[in-house]
């Protein structure tokens, strides 16, 4: 396949997805910002599940819709064309639209947002997949000695996993999800349930890519207390969780994991049984959306 490095051409399918994952109003993937800003943006205030009455699980009234922003920068000229002419988001729609049903439209966008990020906004009902993210990612990749090819695949990869966190966040807030813990957490898992569960060796390859992201992010930066106070973990700790993840999902086939070092012992003990919980979790709490 021909790819075009220095515009950043899309050939492959980022956004083949078969279900979905979200980041709330103004939260963001947490993947791309060295000095991420807590993301006090997010100013809507959102109903407890209980109190909830304007949704009634399994009534379909949504679709993801897509949208195509308008690009100023050239450098991603060729890039957004690629992605609205092979119609990636609209494909990605199509799956989603056929596994779940919605509350209300949400619209799926990939636009030049001034900054590399992600976003779910809740207000608006969007998911903002940037293009200056799929750069950074790109040139992250790039940066650590990687070839272009591989770069440019880890890059495609790496932006499933966090589309799907994005589509966790949507799920989350749409749904009224409870998320007893971290939500960054909660869309981080989302992303991997669907990836490992749903999107065979591709969906494995994301989980691989965006944890690979992580831990070359985390070689560049010195932590500072905003990195600590801030909603994502660590990326270190992101990194971490995705290996055991992968490892939770089929141990004797990722036994490397643990041998090479990436996924220390005493965590990995346990991995089988906390990734049951996750993708249990995650499969019951959708299970109400699913379409048949
Ligand atoms: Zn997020």
């Amino acid at each position: 396949m021909r790819r075009n490095y220095s515009n950043l051409m899309i050939v492959g399918a980022i956004f083949v997805f078969v279900v979905g994952c979200m980041c709330p109003a103004g939260r963001n993937s947490g993947t791309s910002t060295p000095e991420p800003s807590p993301s006090p943006s997010s100013s809507q205030t959102k109903g407890s599940p209980a109190n909830d009455t304007k949704t009634s699980p399994n009534k379909d009234e949504g679709d993801f819709k897509v949208e195509h922003g308008s690009v100023s920068n050239a450098k991603y000229t060729e890039l957004a064309k690629q992605i609205k002419d092979e119609k990636l988001l609209e494909n990605a729609a199509a799956q989603l639209n056929k596994a779940l049903a919605l509350p209300e439209d949400i619209t799926l966008k990939a636009e030049e947002c001034g900054e590399a990020n992600a976003f779910y906004d809740p207000n608006a009902v969007e998911i903002s997949m940037c293009y200056e993210l799929m750069e950074h990612l790109y040139l992250t990749f790039r940066n650590s000695g990687m070839p272009d090819q591989k770069a440019y695949d880890k890059m495609f990869a790496a932006t499933r996993f966090i589309f799907l966190h994005e589509v966790g966040h949507a799920l989350i807030d749409q749904y009224k999800l409870p998320i007893m813990g971290n939500e960054e957490d909660a869309a981080d898992r989302c992303s991997a349930f669907i990836n490992l569960e749903e999107l065979g060796q591709q969906g494995v390859e994301a989980v691989f890519a965006g944890a690979d992201a992580f831990r070359l992010q985390s070689k560049s930066q010195t932590k500072t207390k905003g990195d600590l106070a801030d909603e994502h973990l660590l990326d270190e700790q992101r990194f971490y969780n995705s290996m055991c993840m992968i490892y939770g999902s089929n141990s004797p086939k990722y036994q490397n994991i643990v041998t090479e070092g990436y996924l220390p012992k005493a965590r990995a003990e346990r991995c089988e049984q906390e990734y049951q919980k996750t993708t249990d979790s995650w499969a019951n709490l959708l299970k109400p959306w699913r379409k048949a």
